[in-house]
């Protein structure tokens, strides 16, 4: 199974995925099954100097576009050398962004053509769609608060509020357009309630 966890910056998706992987590793239903854990972009070696690329230094100096084709590349290997070969092994997948995250931040944030995204996702993904993403939803300034406080991103990053609202709105117009692949946790509680509500979702969704 393909389960993804999507949300604004400092919704908590590392740190939900890293308990929802204990949870999972404990829990004696699984048959055997392994729990894998990786990240878009950065899931490859090709994807950790995609994401060196696109995340430090020079952000400003790459064209929205350009941007676009390397998350799309970051994708497309991850899908091949990660994501299709565990889930043929029968593993459990517990990936920090996918797709959505492209529609929210080029398409919604920088403006992007939504046709041309959605047609790049399923090149990149070869049509790999997840089972279940789980939305962690919060309020744009509080998530933006908490990643500054961890250092995640700088001052200048936590002032660009238009563009992760805008983010913001993909990501809930994706919600209602898509009910049944995404479910939408509220990230604005505890660690521990948002866990549990992440828990009970995957209990019913997938047994
Ligand atoms: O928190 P995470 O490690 O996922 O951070 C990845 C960064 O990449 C975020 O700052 C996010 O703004 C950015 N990103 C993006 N477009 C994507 C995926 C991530 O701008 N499609
Ligand atoms: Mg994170």
């Amino acid at each position: 199974k393909l389960i993804v966890f999507e949300g604004v910056e400092g919704s908590g998706k590392t740190t939900q995925i890293q308990k929802c992987q204990e949870w999972l590793q404990n829990c004696d239903r699984l048959g055997g099954a392994s729990v894998v854990v990786t990240r878009e972009p950065g899931g490859t070696e090709l994807g950790v100097g995609l994401r060196r690329l696109l995340l430090e230094g020079h952000r400003d100096l790459i064209h929205d576009r350009a941007e676009l084709f390397l998350y799309a590349s970051d994708r497309s290997q991850h899908v091949e050398e990660v994501l299709k070969p565990q889930l043929a092994k029968g593993a459990i997948i517990l990936c920090d962004r996918y797709t959505d995250s492209t529609v929210a931040y080029q398409a919604y944030g920088r403006g992007l053509n939504i046709n041309l995204i959605n047609q790049l996702n399923q090149l990149a993904t070869d049509n790999l769609e997840s089972d279940l993403t789980l939305w962690l939803d919060i309020e744009v300034e509080i998530g933006l608060e908490r990643a500054r406080q961890r250092g995640a991103i700088d001052r200048m990053e936590q002032a660009d509020l238009a563009f992760h609202q805008l983010v913001q709105q993909g990501y809930q117009e994706l919600a209602a357009a898509y009910p049944q692949r995404i479910v939408r946790v509220d990230a604005s509680k505890s660690q521990e309630e948002v866990q549990a509500q992440i828990q009970e979702i995957l209990r019913e969704k997938l047994g």
